[in-house]
This record gives structure tokens, sequence and C-alpha cells, in this order.
């Protein structure tokens, strides 16, 4: 836990969001500025500032952030389509919250590679 975390005051409720799904190690909330038609962040609430910070014992926290994901994209309509998850690690990646967070989107056809 981090006291001035935008993501672990958002997992605390003391910042508002549209929850779309929680358990005891995971939130899922919409992306404020979404860049798709589905664009949710899936975190754990243990802070980690970034993937590459992510310690041998907190490696199975991943896989469940991955498995909530599918679960959301089944409940959005957009598992069959597709749909792209992504973590972004420090600067030339973007990364703008240095709370770890799994991207899912979708709901549009992506292009690739990234930009
Ligand atoms: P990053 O670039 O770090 O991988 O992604 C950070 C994401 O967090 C961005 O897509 C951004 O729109 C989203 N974001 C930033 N601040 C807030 C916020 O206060 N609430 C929500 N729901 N999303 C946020
Ligand atoms: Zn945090």
């Amino acid at each position: 836990m981090a006291s001035d975390c935008l993501f672990c005051r958002i997992a605390r409720k003391e910042i508002p969001s549209k929850v779309v799904h929680e358990d005891d190690h995971s939130i899922a909330f919409d992306d404020i500025n979404p860049k798709a038609p589905v664009h949710v962040l899936i975190i754990p609430r243990k802070h980690v500032s970034t993937i590459d910070d992510v310690a041998p014992e907190d490696t199975q926290v991943l896989g469940h952030l991955v498995q909530v994901a599918r679960t959301i994209a089944r409940s959005r309509g957009i598992a069959d389509s597709g749909y792209r998850l992504v973590f972004n690690c420090r600067a030339d990646a973007g990364q703008e919250v240095f709370h770890i967070h799994l991207h899912l989107v979708g709901g549009r056809k992506m292009s690739w590679p990234p930009g």
C-alpha cells in the first residue's frame, strides 16, 4: 500500500471509479480516458510500481489479473471478437501511473505494431 499512489487510492475507494470487478487480490475499473469502446484497468491490491519490480512471490497475482481480464472480456462481449492485454513498463512504453495495471482494450479493430 502506498498512501499517495493514485491506484492504491482508487483501490481503497478514496477516489471514485467505475468498478467492474473486485476480489481479495485485485480490483478492475474503467479507464478514465478510454482508448477503445472497452478499456478496463485491472490492478493488484498490493502496490507494485512496475512490472520490472514484481517479486517472485508476487508472480501468481499476474496470472490472476489475466483471469479477471478474461472474465470481464466475456461479460463485455468482446471475448470472441478479440482484445488486447497490455502492461506498460516505464518511460519508453509510456507508463504514467506507477502501480502495475493490466489494460484490457477491445471493441474495435486494432493495429500492430503499437505506436
Ligand atoms: P499507463 O500509461 O500508466 O499504462 O496507463 C495509465 C492509465 O490510467 C491511462 O490509460 C489513464 O487514462 C488511466 N488513468 C489515469 N488516471 C486515472 C484515474 O484517475 N482514473 C481512472 N479510472 N483511470 C485513470
Ligand atoms: Zn499503488
